[in-house]
């Protein structure tokens, strides 16, 4: 039998968070992920240099209740919870840990006119990020659907620049380091998509834990608990729908190192980034492709490193450290990571953004050494500690929502079968929003499946 003749139940597209959630909910069905890296886990990635666990990728996981908090509990994967005080802030040569952020107007040293401006931005995000979290509550998203209107339609209709109003050069610097991680300076993401991320920082379940041993653990289990069949370093190129006597069913065409082949099955889940599933499915609907082709992706950079186990750390109780005006714009304590004390500090320098992007084409080398170089000038105490460091491009980093995002729902959930969409673009970006649309689609997948048996 040639392999093209082989029939699975459901073909997968790509191991992230999203692909390996939908295989996972299959169960005994015949399945089959594809995965064009050598690894699972996609934007999930970390691993030990010098016996530290370095994490270049997603970090902070969901708390119990979560849908990655309630897969961590059943795979037994310890974690930990992130320092109580997660914010610091490290600026125009003041070093503030353990700040609460309502208190950042008083504890910057700045001028009468930003410390009014400070303490404005900083009430209308609070303001904001309430109001997102009370449309969130009320609009609570279920399995049938990745994400409500209500919560889409939230702040959809202008930039996060529009709702703040003018600041002054070193506010406006200070917003851009914070919100960079949304992956969009503030005058391209909606506000909505500003004061969701807000709100989940600030929320009370917020901020979650840490995988013990890095956040590739959980992607790396779920992996090995699957029934289904896994290929890695198997680049999907093209996908198409093809009627036969006795039903649809889909084709997938693949390159590996080795050679080129093709697969069939019953039902396809598309869980690569957007711009992939756009590029390789022209058989989607129109109306999918043009939502697929319209999701904009933020560029993100990160250097991990790990540091001798006697440095004395100032950050120790804190998560995350802004830096702004700096190569890097946040640093991340991830010692919440680390499996043996012995084996040392870890944590992850990231830059997003336009100013990620801008640093992108620089060579491995150049950007080790801005990033070290800031290090070292905001924290003496790292000097000569370094043992190991490794930078990660990540050119879609994460999707973002700009003004109008929400018109391109419809074309994203309504896909007709044998397809189904999946990915962290589907609803607010992230691993839980990646998980959820791989859970939807499993489902939409299973609903298929038994129609076309007749049960
Ligand atoms: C630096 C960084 C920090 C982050 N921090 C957090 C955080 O702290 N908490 C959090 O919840 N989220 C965080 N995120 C976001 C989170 O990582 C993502 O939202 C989530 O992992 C996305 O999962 P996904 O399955 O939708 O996509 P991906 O992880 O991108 O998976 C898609 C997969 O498809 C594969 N693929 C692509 N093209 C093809 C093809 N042609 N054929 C076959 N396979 C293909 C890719 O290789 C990839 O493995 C972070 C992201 C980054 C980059």
């Amino acid at each position: 039998m040639s392999e093209s003749a082989e029939i699975y139940d459901v073909a997968i597209v790509g191991g992230g968070m999203a692909g390996l959630t939908a295989a996972r909910a299959l169960g005994d069905r015949r399945c089959i992920v594809l995965e064009a890296e050598d690894r699972l886990g996609g934007r999930v990635h970390s691993s030990h240099l010098s016996s530290t666990p370095l994490n270049f990728g997603a970090h902070m996981i969901g708390p119990p209740g979560s849908l990655v908090g309630n897969m961590i509990a059943d795979l037994n994967l310890p974690a930990r919870p992130l320092p109580k005080r997660v914010f610091g802030i490290v600026y125009e040569g003041s070093r503030h840990f353990s700040v609460p952020v309502s208190a950042l107007p008083l504890v910057l040293r700045f001028g009468l006119r930003d410390r009014i401006a400070v303490a404005r931005m900083g009430l209308t995000l609070l303001r904001g990020s309430r109001r997102a979290a009370a449309v969130a509550r009320r609009v609570e998203s279920t399995a049938s659907g990745p994400v409500s209107d209500a919560v889409l339609r939230f702040e959809d209709g202008r930039s996060l620049s529009e709702l703040i109003g003018p600041l002054p050069p070193r506010v406006k610097e200070l917003l851009t380091a914070i919100t960079e991680r949304n992956g969009a300076d503030p005058a391209e993401m909606s506000a909505g998509h500003a004061l969701r991320s807000f709100a989940s920082v600030w929320g009370k379940t917020a901020p979650g834990n840490n995988l013990v041993g890095g956040t590739s653990v959980l992607p790396a289990m779920m992996a090995a608990r699957l029934s289904g069949e896994v290929r890695t370093g198997c680049t999907v190129t093209h996908v198409a729908n093809k009627r036969r006597k006795g039903g649809a069913h889909v084709t997938i065409a693949y390159r590996t190192d080795e050679r080129e082949g093709s697969i069939a099955a019953r039902f396809c889940i598309l869980a690569a980034p957007a711009p992939v599933t756009a590029a390789i499915a022209p058989c989607l609907p129109a109306t999918a492709r043009e939502a697929l082709s319209n999701i904009r992706y933020g560029a993100f950079l990160t250097m991990a490193a790990a540091l001798a186990p006697d440095t004395p750390v100032p950050w120790r109780n804190n998560y995350a450290i802004l830096t702004p005006g700096r190569s890097f714009s946040v640093l991340f304590n991830h010692d919440g990571m680390v499996d043996k004390p012995e084996s040392g500090h870890a944590v992850m320098m990231f830059r997003g953004a336009q100013g990620g992007a801008a640093l992108l084409p620089n060579t491995d080398a150049d950007i080790e050494r801005a990033f070290l170089d800031d290090l070292e000038i905001l924290f003496p105490e790292t000097r000569g500690r370094i043992t190991a460091t490794r930078v990660q491009r990540w050119p879609l980093g994460v999707p973002f929502a700009e003004p109008g995002r929400a018109r391109l729902q419809p074309g994203l959930e309504n896909t007709p079968p044998p397809f189904a969409l999946a990915g962290d673009y589907m609803a607010f970006p992230d691993m839980e929003a990646a998980a959820r649309s791989g859970l939807v689609a499993a489902h939409k997948a299973l609903r298929h499946l038994a129609k076309e048996e007749g049960a």
